[in-house]
């Protein structure tokens, strides 16, 4: 499974030009998509998701056309925005069962071992019965990936997934995140330099829209 981005162009209606012929191939595995604040990446990220529309250009992910074949990306896709709300008063058990139904798994037996299995994965066993509300900013994230595993993905999108997070709890979202990568396209869109860098074996520079270099980290590095 390969995503390819070509030509993609993205003008806002205040006139930021916010995706400037953006071309990439990303493999399985860690994508890092490194830029400042307002470099393009989450136009970029809610574009692959289909949440917004380009002015031109093509997405393939695969052999489904992303840009078209809305829905076959969103039954495929795990998408964990900068911040994304939760349910303050539901537990996390709850909710996962909840949202598995609706993703189709509505046999029983099955649904309770993909539900225990994703809160072991994602460290939050011991937490399964307690509100999300009383859940730190680092146990939202890994619930976040519970919720995204769901799906099965083929494709995960990460939006900042760092930010305020402190050491221990960042260590442990990025680890969980690079096992994930090993038969999924996953991209991480970032301004942290030690995110792409740690875990990412491919990587992207953005600025100002356009795609200013594409290649390994080590790459990146000798380069500047
Ligand atoms: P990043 O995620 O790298 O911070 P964004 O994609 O959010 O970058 O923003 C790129 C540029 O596009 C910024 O100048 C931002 O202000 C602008 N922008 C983003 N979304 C919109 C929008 N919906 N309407 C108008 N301008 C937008
Ligand atoms: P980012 O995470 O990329 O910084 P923001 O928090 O700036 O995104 O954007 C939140 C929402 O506001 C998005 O839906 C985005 O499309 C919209 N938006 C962002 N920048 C602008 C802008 N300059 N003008 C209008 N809408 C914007």
């Amino acid at each position: 499974m390969q995503l390819t981005i070509s030509n993609l162009n993205k003008t806002y209606s205040n006139g930021v030009h916010a995706l400037k012929d953006v071309n990439l191939t990303i493999n399985q595995g860690m994508f890092g998509l490194l830029g400042p604040n307002g470099a393009g990446k989450s136009s970029l990220m809610r574009t692959i998701a289909t949440l917004q529309e380009p002015d031109s250009g093509s997405i393939s992910l695969g052999n489904i056309n992303v840009l078209t074949q809305k829905e076959e990306v969103r039954k495929t896709l795990g998408y964990l925005p900068q911040e994304f709300g939760v349910y303050p008063k539901v537990d996390a058990i709850t909710l996962l069962n909840h949202l598995a139904v609706l993703k189709g798994i509505t046999n029983t037996t099955e649904r309770k071992s993909v539900v225990e299995a994703l809160l072991h994965k994602t460290n939050l066993w011991g937490a399964r019965k307690k509100n999300l509300g009383g859940y730190s900013g680092g146990m939202k994230q890994r619930f976040g990936i519970a919720q995204a595993l769901l799906a099965n993905p083929k494709l995960i999108i990460v939006d900042e997934p760092t930010a305020g997070l402190d050491p221990a709890e960042r260590n442990r979202f990025l680890n969980l995140l690079s096992e994930l990568g090993e038969n999924t396209v996953v991209i991480l869109s970032t301004h942290i330099v030690d995110d792409v860098k740690e875990l990412c074996s491919d990587m992207a520079v953005f600025n100002k829209g356009e795609v200013l270099f594409k290649g390994s980290p080590d790459e990146a590095l000798n380069a500047i």
